[in-house]
């Protein structure tokens, strides 16, 4: 399907401004508000380089966080900032205002091979406004005096929201080499893995990650269940658990998983061991157990050391390997083992190796082995979506209008 997507090559840049919508929700350091990782700024620029090289103005547009209105401290400023320490021969300015007489004139100023940075968009409430009318007059004033929009911001293709949405409906639209990126590689596993394919889920609830399971059990061969979304599976096969992080309202629908990956002769493993800890603390009493069950007042906090081993043999063996969601409570270094040996062990894989986003995509650069993966997502939620089978919003409006 990405194929299909209207590409940057279709685009002739020469000359042309364009509005590109990327993806700068980097995280923030708590206590400084510092970028604390701008792995998301550097996959840009391919896309930015590619278009000032055809000499085009670019005025770049993106979220920052969740900001209810104008707030200094998501400023999109310090990205501005960033963005000049990787593209140093560019003339790069910052306006602090999105769509209002002070953007609109530096847009109408920008000069070929010059990169204008919008403030962060969701500063405007009309950027997700429920209303459709609203979203797209913001639109319109987005793309006031500009000649194409180009989208490559992966991580918020599932939003309709007027920068992603309503833009493309606006000018010629065109896919960055990012989200064409993305979705070619999730598009080429959903579809025509190589097998072995083995699926490695994990993080805190089963909840979130339901759908994706569903859509997945009948596409790989191996499914590898990590996390604390692991407890809710043994329950449902009344193994004890003891205190570890449950949902019971989704017992039923993990039950129902396991018989349908039986149905399908597909192997759904669970961890058979766990490092236990007396409470949710670095500082905790943590032990191994012998097997699947957690004693009275413990609680799972990472996968032991039989399940460590019998879930890399399976890594090793496989020509593809997906991974979402950590194995434990990987943010404390004495139950990070878990998560960072499934990175370890994804990074010895000869096939195609795939981490979709969030803390995944953190940990493989925790365990130093992200640059030997083809690919880390830098979706979290866009990825998730793809995975469960759903249309994003952000893509479908590329194939629709182009
Ligand atoms: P998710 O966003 O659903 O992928 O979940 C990621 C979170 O799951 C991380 O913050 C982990 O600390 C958490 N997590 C993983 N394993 C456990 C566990 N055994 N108990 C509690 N939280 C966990």
């Amino acid at each position: 399907m990405s194929t299909r997507l209207p590409s940057l090559e279709a685009l002739k840049a020469q000359g042309k401004k364009i509005l590109v919508r990327v993806d700068f929700n980097v995280p923030l350091d708590k206590d400084t508000g510092e970028i604390s990782d701008d792995t998301r700024i550097v996959a840009s620029l391919p896309t930015l380089e590619y278009l000032l090289q055809a000499n085009a103005a670019l005025v770049l547009v993106s979220h920052l966080g969740r900001p209810k209105g104008a707030d200094k401290s998501l400023s999109l400023a310090k990205v501005a900032e960033k963005l000049k320490a990787y593209l140093k021969k560019t003339p790069i300015f910052f306006v602090p205002d999105i769509v209002g007489g002070e953007a609109q004139q530096k847009k109408a100023e920008l000069k070929a091979g010059e990169i204008l940075v919008l403030e962060n968009v969701r500063f405007h409430e009309e950027e997700t406004s429920k209303d459709e009318k609203v979203r797209h007059a913001f639109a319109q004033k987005l793309c006031q005096g500009l000649d194409a929009y180009v989208n490559d911001a992966f991580g918020a293709a599932h939003r309709a929201h007027a920068s992603i949405y309503e833009c493309a409906k606006i000018l010629p639209c065109y896919a960055g080499f990012l989200l064409k990126k993305e979705i070619e590689v999730l598009d080429q596993i959903l579809t025509r893995a190589e097998r072995p394919f083995v699926a490695v889920i994990g993080g805190a609830k089963i909840s979130t990650k339901i759908s994706v399971l569903e859509n997945l059990l009948p596409k790989v061969d191996s499914l590898l269940i990590g996390g604390a979304m692991a407890y809710t599976f043994l329950k449902s096969r009344a193994i004890e658990i003891g205190n570890s992080m449950v949902e019971n309202e989704f017992l039923s629908q993990a039950f129902q998983i396991m018989d349908k990956a039986s149905f399908l002769q597909k192997d759904l493993l669970l961890p058979e061991d766990h490092i236990v800890a007396n409470e949710f603390s670095a500082k905790a009493k943590a032990k191994k157990t012998n097997d699947k069950n957690i004693p009275p007042l413990y609680m799972g906090m990472d996968i032991g050391p039989k399940t460590i081993d019998r879930y890399t043999a399976i890594i090793k063996k496989a020509k593809t390997v997906l991974w979402n969601g950590p194995m434990g409570v990987f943010e404390m270094e004495r139950f990070a083992k878990g998560t960072i040996a499934i990175a370890k062990a994804m990074a010895k894989v000869k096939g195609t190796t795939v981490v979709g986003g969030g803390d995944s995509a953190y940990a493989v650069k925790m365990a130093k082995v992200a640059h030997k993966m083809t690919h880390v997502s830098t979706g979290g939620g866009a990825t998730l979506e793809y995975l469960e089978g759903k249309k994003l919003p952000g893509v479908e409006v590329l194939l629709q209008t182009s």
